[in-house]
């Protein structure tokens, strides 16, 4: 059941067997967050993608080590090689040390991510820990012949490399496309070729965080951090790099040039890229107002929010869509998503309520089969979720006495929720909901205890039980199956 995984590799443009470079073990680096604001619904795809990725491959028994990085200098606002960087701009603004922002916004990151339940990386390795590792990078580059220093700057040349090495090949895009549309968007620059990106920057006089170098003063250039720290943790090749389609070019083109200019292959095997999220039909803008950070979210405190949304919801809503599609947010589309998460727990919830038959009317292997099938699929979770409802279907139609199932059927139902529920779609029950568990339990016991009085004919005790109960709005039903307990809404 466990056969072949197929990942989509954006290299390829198509789904691919996954073959691990070394059989047992799996390196994945994804790109992780700029820590200058507080984490949105872009900080949270993603995450749950890579949260996927990362439980599925470990439930292959793959031995995983999963990096993923703390951007925390040299990220300039608009992504380019000119203007402020994102952190330094902050610390300006509110008056703070930039490490200040840092450690605020990854305490604000971590705590948001664990809400989601997603799981840690391996490594979770920081830009501003790993100076030496890019200074580095940068000196073997220049050795070869693909970067120059201009004012203390240090460029890739992308011409030079283009003649060595296919620049473009992630993105598509070639090199003259490049060529027109880099020349159109920057005005003057030092740069021998508007393409060319820095891998250096010397810092102005009023830059906050800088660092010494051979050549001045100043701070690597965004994309320098991911080839250093990847390589330093998974080595010059190694198996996944993944993060947001809107990294694939520049950002992950650079990090390809950078580490072929370097190390003279490429970073990685397999890429992978997650869609983007949209927001009633809009791309996500702060000047665009429909900026919801997941504090708010979980809140309810934003004005395009009608209440408030449990991170679980969240994590649900967009573990519906497959990662490679788009996901348009809408209050609609959360209450729904909802509805079916809490079908899909209720009915696991039951399971082990249901009474074993002799014989079974559904054999739950072929569900099983699909849902391995569906996530060695690029990790496909909806048609996941969808295979899960046909077993939900199945456990209310037990619980109701329309079908039977028997003791090894019902195991395997309580198997198969349990590791696809919890395990791989990491959906957590609230505490809510074990609340409701419990009380359900209690609830068994004082049905029994009603029974046994009705069984030795002592009415009095039996409708006492049924009238105190109904005190608490809990109605008590009789059928020929048995009792059983709903809470009457007011
Ligand atoms: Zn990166």
């Amino acid at each position: 059941m466990k056969a072949e995984l197929s990942v989509y590799n954006t290299l390829s443009r198509k789904k691919e067997v996954f073959q691990p470079l070394n059989p047992s073990h799996v390196g994945m680096y994804v790109c992780g967050p700029t820590v200058y604001g507080d984490p949105h619904l872009g900080h949270a795809r993603p995450a749950i993608t890579f949260d996927i990725v990362f439980r599925y491959l470990q439930h292959l028994d793959y031995k995983v080590r999963y990096v993923r990085n703390i951007t925390d200098a040299g990220h300039l606002v608009g992504d380019g090689d000119e203007g402020e960087d994102k952190i330094a701009k902050k610390a300006k603004l509110e008056q703070l040390e930039p490490m200040e922002i840092v450690q605020h916004y990854t305490i604000r990151y971590h705590q948001a991510m664990e809400s989601l339940n997603c799981l840690p990386p391996s490594i979770e390795p920081r830009a501003t820990g790993h100076i030496m590792e890019q200074i580095e990078m940068v000196e073997k580059i220049l050795e070869k012949g693909l970067a120059y220093e201009v004012n203390g700057s240090v460029y890739l040349d992308v011409i030079k490399y283009n003649e060595r090495y296919p620049y473009g090949k992630l993105s598509g895009r070639n090199l003259e496309d490049t060529l027109e549309n880099t020349r159109a968007l920057e005005g003057q620059s030092e740069k021998k070729n508007p393409v060319d990106f820095s891998i250096w920057k010397k810092a102005a006089p009023e830059h906050i965080m800088r660092w010494s170098s051979p050549w001045s003063e100043g701070f690597p250039g965004w994309h320098l951090e991911c080839s250093a720290m990847s390589s330093k943790y998974l080595g010059n090749h190694f198996d996944i790099h993944g993060g947001g389609m809107d990294l694939v070019f520049p950002h992950h083109e650079a990090e390809i040039a950078q580490s072929n200019a370097c190390n003279d292959c490429d970073p990685a095997k397999y890429w992978m890229h997650n869609n983007m999220i949209t927001v009633n039909g809009k791309k996500m803008g702060k000047s665009l107002g429909n900026f919801i950070n997941l504090d708010q979210f979980f809140s309810g405190n934003h004005d395009l929010l009608e209440r408030s949304y449990p991170a679980m919801t969240v994590r649900f809503f967009i573990l519906q869509a497959h990662y490679r599609s788009q996901v348009d947010f809408s209050n609609q589309a959360l209450v729904a998503a909802e509805k079916g998460m809490e079908k899909l727990l209720s009915a696991h919830a039951i399971i082990d309520s249901l009474k074993a038959d002799d014989i079974s009317d559904f054999d739950f292997d072929e569900i099983k089969e699909k849902c391995y099938q569906a996530m060695n699929d690029d990790f496909n979770t909806p048609i996941l979720i969808s295979h899960l409802f046909e077993g939900v279907k199945v456990i209310n139609s037990c619980k109701a006495g329309k079908l039977k199932l028997d003791q090894k059927s019902i195991d395997q139902a309580k198997e198969i929720f349990d590791l696809f529920i919890e395990d791989i779609l990491g959906i957590k029950v609230a505490q809510d909901n074990k609340a409701n568990d419990i009380s359900d339990d209690v609830m068994q016991i004082v049905l029994e205890l009603r029974a046994k009085a009705k069984e030795g004919k002592d009415w009095s005790t039996a409708d006492l039980i049924r009238d105190e109960l109904k005190k608490l709005n809990i109605e008590v039903k009789d059928s020929s199956e048995g009792s059983s307990w709903e809470i009457k809404e007011n």
